[in-house]
Protein backbone atom coordinates (compact mmCIF):
# COMPACT_ATOMS: atom_id res chain seq x y z
CA UNK A 1 0.00 0.00 0.00
CA UNK A 2 1.24 3.83 -0.82
CA UNK A 3 1.14 6.75 1.86
CA UNK A 4 -1.68 8.00 0.05
CA UNK A 5 -3.44 4.70 -0.17
CA UNK A 6 -3.29 4.40 3.48
CA UNK A 7 -4.37 7.80 3.93
CA UNK A 8 -7.53 7.50 2.26
CA UNK A 9 -8.11 4.53 3.52
CA UNK A 10 -8.08 5.96 6.93
CA UNK A 11 -10.07 9.13 5.94
CA UNK A 12 -12.91 6.64 4.54
CA UNK A 13 -12.84 4.92 8.13
CA UNK A 14 -13.28 8.62 9.85
CA UNK A 15 -15.87 10.55 7.08
CA UNK A 16 -18.98 11.16 9.14
CA UNK A 17 -17.53 10.90 11.73
CA UNK A 18 -16.26 14.25 12.91
CA UNK A 19 -12.63 13.20 13.43
CA UNK A 20 -9.32 15.10 11.67
CA UNK A 21 -6.32 13.01 10.80
CA UNK A 22 -3.26 14.16 11.50
CA UNK A 23 -0.28 12.29 9.45
CA UNK A 24 2.84 11.88 12.14
CA UNK A 25 5.50 11.96 9.85
CA UNK A 26 8.12 12.17 12.28
CA UNK A 27 11.88 10.86 11.16
CA UNK A 28 10.39 10.30 7.75
CA UNK A 29 11.87 12.53 4.89
CA UNK A 30 10.41 15.42 2.85
CA UNK A 31 9.74 13.01 -0.07
CA UNK A 32 7.65 11.01 1.85
CA UNK A 33 5.30 14.10 2.95
CA UNK A 34 5.41 15.51 -0.41
CA UNK A 35 3.36 12.40 -1.70
CA UNK A 36 0.69 12.74 0.83
CA UNK A 37 0.72 16.55 -0.08
CA UNK A 38 0.93 16.24 -3.38
CA UNK A 39 -1.94 13.67 -3.68
CA UNK A 40 -3.73 17.07 -1.45
CA UNK A 41 -3.05 16.08 2.01
CA UNK A 42 -1.88 18.59 4.41
CA UNK A 43 -1.56 17.80 7.56
CA UNK A 44 1.41 16.84 9.69
CA UNK A 45 2.68 16.30 13.05
CA UNK A 46 6.32 16.36 14.17
CA UNK A 47 7.80 15.75 17.38
CA UNK A 48 11.17 17.09 17.00
CA UNK A 49 11.70 21.14 17.19
CA UNK A 50 14.84 20.73 14.63
CA UNK A 51 13.26 18.21 12.27
CA UNK A 52 10.12 20.38 12.27
CA UNK A 53 11.68 23.70 11.52
CA UNK A 54 13.34 22.33 8.47
CA UNK A 55 10.92 20.61 6.66
CA UNK A 56 9.27 23.50 7.44
CA UNK A 57 11.58 25.38 5.64
CA UNK A 58 11.94 23.10 3.00
CA UNK A 59 7.90 22.15 1.98
CA UNK A 60 5.04 24.58 0.67
CA UNK A 61 3.78 27.03 2.67
CA UNK A 62 0.34 26.01 3.21
CA UNK A 63 1.18 23.10 4.84
CA UNK A 64 -0.62 22.60 8.67
CA UNK A 65 2.01 21.38 10.87
CA UNK A 66 1.16 20.26 14.28
CA UNK A 67 3.64 19.96 17.32
CA UNK A 68 3.00 16.84 18.96
CA UNK A 69 6.26 15.78 21.04
CA UNK A 70 7.57 17.26 24.11
CA UNK A 71 8.23 20.61 23.96
CA UNK A 72 10.36 22.24 26.03
CA UNK A 73 10.36 25.93 27.08
CA UNK A 74 13.48 27.19 24.99
CA UNK A 75 12.99 25.94 21.64
CA UNK A 76 9.20 27.40 21.16
CA UNK A 77 10.90 30.63 19.12
CA UNK A 78 11.76 28.03 16.68
CA UNK A 79 8.12 27.03 15.63
CA UNK A 80 5.96 29.90 16.70
CA UNK A 81 6.46 31.73 13.61
CA UNK A 82 4.39 28.98 12.00
CA UNK A 83 3.01 25.98 14.37
CA UNK A 84 -0.65 25.68 13.43
CA UNK A 85 -1.65 23.64 16.81
CA UNK A 86 0.19 22.23 19.81
CA UNK A 87 -0.88 19.05 21.20
CA UNK A 88 1.38 18.69 23.78
CA UNK A 89 1.13 21.56 26.39
CA UNK A 90 1.98 20.30 29.67
CA UNK A 91 3.08 22.88 32.28
CA UNK A 92 1.75 26.64 33.19
CA UNK A 93 5.24 28.01 32.12
CA UNK A 94 5.18 26.25 28.70
CA UNK A 95 1.96 27.87 27.92
CA UNK A 96 3.24 31.07 28.67
CA UNK A 97 6.23 31.06 26.98
CA UNK A 98 3.41 30.03 23.61
CA UNK A 99 1.91 33.29 24.56
CA UNK A 100 4.82 35.53 24.83
CA UNK A 101 6.40 34.19 21.48
CA UNK A 102 2.87 33.89 19.57
CA UNK A 103 2.36 37.98 20.51
CA UNK A 104 6.27 38.43 19.16
CA UNK A 105 4.94 37.35 16.10
CA UNK A 106 1.31 39.03 16.16
CA UNK A 107 -0.14 35.64 16.17
CA UNK A 108 -2.78 33.57 18.17
CA UNK A 109 -1.78 29.72 18.55
CA UNK A 110 -3.87 27.18 19.08
CA UNK A 111 -2.91 24.64 21.97
CA UNK A 112 -4.32 21.41 23.76
CA UNK A 113 -3.90 20.92 27.45
CA UNK A 114 -2.01 17.14 27.14
CA UNK A 115 -3.66 15.28 30.12
CA UNK A 116 -1.73 12.49 31.71
CA UNK A 117 -3.96 9.17 31.36
CA UNK A 118 -1.86 6.59 31.28
CA UNK A 119 -0.82 4.29 34.26
CA UNK A 120 3.19 4.48 33.51
CA UNK A 121 5.22 7.64 34.46
CA UNK A 122 6.99 7.89 31.14
CA UNK A 123 4.74 10.01 29.21
CA UNK A 124 4.33 13.36 30.38
CA UNK A 125 0.72 15.62 30.69
CA UNK A 126 -0.64 17.53 33.55
CA UNK A 127 -2.84 16.28 36.09
CA UNK A 128 -6.75 17.59 35.87
CA UNK A 129 -6.25 19.64 38.49
CA UNK A 130 -3.39 21.60 37.13
CA UNK A 131 -5.76 21.56 34.41
CA UNK A 132 -8.41 23.18 35.89
CA UNK A 133 -5.94 25.34 36.97
CA UNK A 134 -5.04 26.57 33.73
CA UNK A 135 -8.88 27.43 32.43
CA UNK A 136 -9.27 29.24 35.28
CA UNK A 137 -10.32 32.72 33.77
CA UNK A 138 -7.88 34.60 35.92
CA UNK A 139 -5.13 32.61 35.27
CA UNK A 140 -6.48 32.87 31.11
CA UNK A 141 -7.07 36.74 30.75
CA UNK A 142 -3.46 37.71 30.45
CA UNK A 143 -2.81 35.47 28.30
CA UNK A 144 -3.95 37.10 24.76
CA UNK A 145 -1.85 34.90 22.09
CA UNK A 146 -2.96 31.85 22.71
CA UNK A 147 -5.95 29.90 22.55
CA UNK A 148 -6.63 26.57 23.86
CA UNK A 149 -8.82 24.43 21.81
CA UNK A 150 -9.18 21.32 23.99
CA UNK A 151 -7.23 18.37 25.22
CA UNK A 152 -4.75 15.90 24.49
CA UNK A 153 -3.85 12.45 26.06
CA UNK A 154 -1.47 9.48 25.42
CA UNK A 155 -2.28 5.98 26.78
CA UNK A 156 0.16 3.54 28.36
CA UNK A 157 2.29 1.38 26.08
CA UNK A 158 0.66 -1.64 26.04
CA UNK A 159 -1.81 -4.50 23.76
CA UNK A 160 -4.17 -4.63 26.41
CA UNK A 161 -7.37 -2.89 24.93
CA UNK A 162 -9.36 -3.02 28.02
CA UNK A 163 -6.45 -0.92 29.94
CA UNK A 164 -6.31 1.60 26.39
CA UNK A 165 -10.22 1.98 26.22
CA UNK A 166 -10.34 2.83 30.24
CA UNK A 167 -7.78 5.59 29.57
CA UNK A 168 -9.20 6.99 26.62
CA UNK A 169 -12.57 6.81 28.42
CA UNK A 170 -11.42 9.01 31.36
CA UNK A 171 -10.21 11.81 29.23
CA UNK A 172 -13.20 11.63 27.35
CA UNK A 173 -15.01 11.99 31.17
CA UNK A 174 -13.04 14.70 32.16
CA UNK A 175 -13.52 16.70 28.83
CA UNK A 176 -17.49 15.88 29.20
CA UNK A 177 -17.32 17.14 32.75
CA UNK A 178 -15.98 20.22 31.97
CA UNK A 179 -16.84 21.40 28.21
CA UNK A 180 -20.10 23.22 29.57
CA UNK A 181 -17.88 25.48 31.18
CA UNK A 182 -14.94 25.86 29.00
CA UNK A 183 -16.86 25.56 25.60
CA UNK A 184 -14.39 26.39 23.66
CA UNK A 185 -12.80 23.25 24.40
CA UNK A 186 -13.79 21.33 20.94
CA UNK A 187 -10.96 19.17 20.23
CA UNK A 188 -9.83 15.57 21.21
CA UNK A 189 -6.75 14.52 20.32
CA UNK A 190 -6.45 10.90 20.82
CA UNK A 191 -5.57 7.82 19.53
CA UNK A 192 -2.25 6.46 17.20
CA UNK A 193 -1.80 3.76 14.77
CA UNK A 194 -2.51 1.17 17.02
CA UNK A 195 -5.62 2.34 18.48
CA UNK A 196 -6.92 5.44 16.66
CA UNK A 197 -10.50 2.74 16.11
CA UNK A 198 -10.94 2.46 19.53
CA UNK A 199 -10.09 6.23 20.03
CA UNK A 200 -12.80 7.35 18.23
CA UNK A 201 -15.42 4.58 19.72
CA UNK A 202 -14.55 6.80 22.98
CA UNK A 203 -14.55 10.12 21.56
CA UNK A 204 -11.66 11.56 19.99
CA UNK A 205 -11.91 14.70 17.35
CA UNK A 206 -8.54 14.25 16.57
CA UNK A 207 -6.03 11.32 15.58
CA UNK A 208 -2.35 11.39 15.57
CA UNK A 209 -1.27 8.52 12.99
CA UNK A 210 1.89 7.61 11.96
CA UNK A 211 3.61 4.48 11.27
CA UNK A 212 -0.36 3.21 9.24
CA UNK A 213 0.56 5.78 7.35
CA UNK A 214 4.58 6.02 6.70
CA UNK A 215 5.57 2.83 8.00
CA UNK A 216 7.74 1.77 10.75
CA UNK A 217 10.14 4.46 12.02
CA UNK A 218 14.01 3.97 12.23
CA UNK A 219 15.56 6.15 14.78
CA UNK A 220 18.74 7.90 14.63
CA UNK A 221 20.97 6.40 16.57
C1 LIG B 1 4.81 9.11 17.21
C2 LIG B 1 3.56 9.65 17.79
C3 LIG B 1 2.31 9.34 17.23
C4 LIG B 1 2.13 8.37 16.07
O1 LIG B 1 2.47 7.07 16.45
P1 LIG B 1 2.10 5.82 15.52
O2 LIG B 1 1.98 4.69 16.47
O3 LIG B 1 3.24 5.65 14.57
O4 LIG B 1 0.84 6.14 14.82
C5 LIG B 1 1.19 9.93 17.77
N1 LIG B 1 1.26 10.78 18.81
C6 LIG B 1 2.45 11.11 19.37
C7 LIG B 1 2.47 12.06 20.50
C8 LIG B 1 3.63 10.55 18.88
O5 LIG B 1 4.77 10.87 19.46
Amino acid sequence: MSIIENIQTIEKQISNKGVTLVAVSKTKPVAMLMEAYQAGFKRFGENYVQELTGKYNEMPKDIEWHFIGHLQSNKVKYIAPFVSLIHSVDSFKLLQEINKQAAKNNRIINCLLQIYIAEEDTKSGMTEEECLQILNPDTLKNLTHINIVGLMGMTTLTEDETQIRKEFRKLKTFHDSIVSTYPFLTTLSMGMSGDYEIAIEEGSTMIRVGSKIFGHRVYPT
